[in-house]
Order: C-alpha cells, then sequence, then structure tokens
C-alpha cells in the first residue's frame, strides 16, 4: 500500500495548515525531552516568531539506561497540549506501547514512532487503528526495505497519514552518532509515495553537522527536516550535547531559509 507502484502521486499529510510533502520544506523543531513547562513554552516562542506550525518534545523516553531520565510521561504530554492551545504549534511526540495510544489521542497531532521500536510491530498496528499521523522513524540498523514494510504494517491498518523518518543507522564509524543515510531520502521518495523527514539531530549526534546536513537533506528532495532546540542544552535532561540553544536555532533557521530561497 506504501508502493509508489500502487499510487504514484505523492501523499499529502496536512497537519495545522502545514501540506507536508506539496513541496515546500516542512520543519520539526523542540527539545529532546519535555522537561517542564517553562522549558517547552521557551522554545515553543522562538518557533513561532519563524512562522513555524510544528514543535516536537518527548513525553516518553527510549533510554539506554533505566537510570537515565525516562520522560515525564502523562505530565509531559499535558504540558504539550498546554503549550499546543497557548502556541498554535501541532504537537509531534513519541509514544512506545499500545497501552499509551487511547490516552495520547487527545494530546498529540503526530505520533512519533521511535527508532527502537521501528519493528514493534503490534505498535505499528495499533497506531495503524487510529487515524492520526504517524512520524516513523528508521530502527537503528533498520534496512530501507525493513523500514518500508514497518509502514506498511501501519497503513495495512488503515491509516494512510504516514511520514518517514531518516535518522541515521548504526555503522563502524565513530565521528558521528549514527550515520546519515542521506541516498535512503531518494529511494524512500522512489520506492513510496509518503513524505520523507530527515533528523540531522539523532543521525548526527553533533551540533556543527545540523546545518550542512539540513542542507543536504533539502538539496536530495527531503519533505522536511527534524531537529533538537532547548533553551539550555547543558542542563537537558537528555541529548545534552547534541541540541540547539535558541540562538543557534535562530542561526540554523536563517541560513536554512536562504538556503531555500536559492532553489
Ligand atoms: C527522538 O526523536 O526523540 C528519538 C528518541 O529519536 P530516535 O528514535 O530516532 O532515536
Ligand atoms: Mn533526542
Amino acid at each position: 500500500l506504501v508502493s509508489r507502484k500502487k499510487k504514484s502521486e505523492d501523499t499529502v499529510i496536512n497537519i495545522n495548515g502545514e501540506q507536508i510533502g506539496a513541496g515546500t520544506p516542512t520543519f520539526v523543531f523542540g527539545p529532546c525531552s519535555v522537561e517542564s513547562y517553562e522549558q517547552v513554552a521557551a522554545v515553543a516562542a522562538s518557533i513561532k516568531e519563524k512562522g513555524q506550525k510544528l514543535i516536537r518534545g518527548g513525553a516518553y523516553k527510549p533510554r539506554t539506561s533505566p537510570y537515565d531520565f525516562q520522560g515525564l510521561g502523562l505530565d509531559g504530554l499535558k504540558i504539550l497540549k498546554q503549550i499546543s492551545q497557548e502556541y498554535g504549534l501541532a504537537v509531534v511526540t513519541e509514544i512506545v506501547t499500545p497501552a499509551h495510544i487511547e490516552e495520547a489521542l487527545d494530546y498529540v497531532d503526530v505520533i512519533q514512532i521511535g527508532a527502537r521500536n521501528m519493528q514493534n510491530f503490534e505498535l505499528l498496528k495499533a497506531v495503524g487503528e487510529t487515524n492520526k499521523p504517524v512520524l516513523l522513524k528508521r530502527g537503528l540498523a533498520a534496512t530501507i526495505d525493513e523500514f518500508i514494510h514497518a509502514a506498511e504494517y501501519i497503513m495495512s491498518k488503515g491509516n494512510e497519514n504516514i511520514m518517514l523518518c531518516e535518522r541515521g543507522i548504526r555503522t563502524y564509524e565513530k565521528a558521528t552518532r549514527n550515520t546519515l543515510d542521506i541516498s535512503a531520502v531518494p529511494i524512500l521518495k522512489q520506492e513510496t509515495h509518503l513524505p520523507v523527514f530527515v533528523d540531522v539531530t539523532h543521525s548526527t549526534g553533533r551540533r556543527d553537522l545540523l546545518l550542512p546536513c539540513a542542507k543536504a537533506a533539502i538539496a536530495i528532495g527531503a519533505d522536511g527536516v527534524m531537529a533538537e532546540v532547548h533553551p539550555d542544552p547543558s542542563v537537558a535532561l537528555s541529548d545534552s550535547q547534541q541540541q540547539m540553544d535558541i540562538p543557534q536555532f535562530n542561526a540554523f533557521y536563517d541560513e536554512i531559509q536562504k538556503f531555500m530561497k536559492q532553489y
């Protein structure tokens, strides 16, 4: 169902007035984790100032260590909902278990399926049974074929509002946190009719690579770019090494807009 052979036109998903997949790249900025109302509000204000329509932030965090910050859970979703109403931003947030989906439907605009859950088939089927847009991230070591099949799991249950997100894969290379598979973008665009995003934060794990990789993503035809922004990354409860602070976000945004005007 996700195959280009089944449907030749691009799927366009309307979220909060943003036509995702219609030609102009969409941006999803926001903190790695929801930590407090004030923290998310600071980022939301900057996003709104740039005229952007979406915000991300994790309430359920899939962390490597059980002793690391696990997210605020439902309280985090409530913060996101409040921010959404106050700033007019659509919320993109990760859901990690089918048990949380029903509750989350009232709070979120886009359900993110994280890399670690790309092949959590019961979760894929459960989001497939909703009509919420889904941002599906590529698994840490998933082939493109496996990634496409994960999207197929969702669509096979009736939900056609799926966005794919390349977020880097694990290779032997240690210079970056993951290896951004930039060629996945045109392959996914050829093989499927779905919008394709690039997460420049988790793929690189390096603040100095966010802008060049975002340019590469847009140049190669990505429909959207995701990047993490935190008011004070040095005290962030997750991914403190790679989030942009607000002045860095402003500079990133202005540079990428300048770059896009060249096309
Ligand atoms: C995230 O976007 O918050 C995240 C955890 O990313 P990934 O699932 O790609 O590691
Ligand atoms: Mn993160």
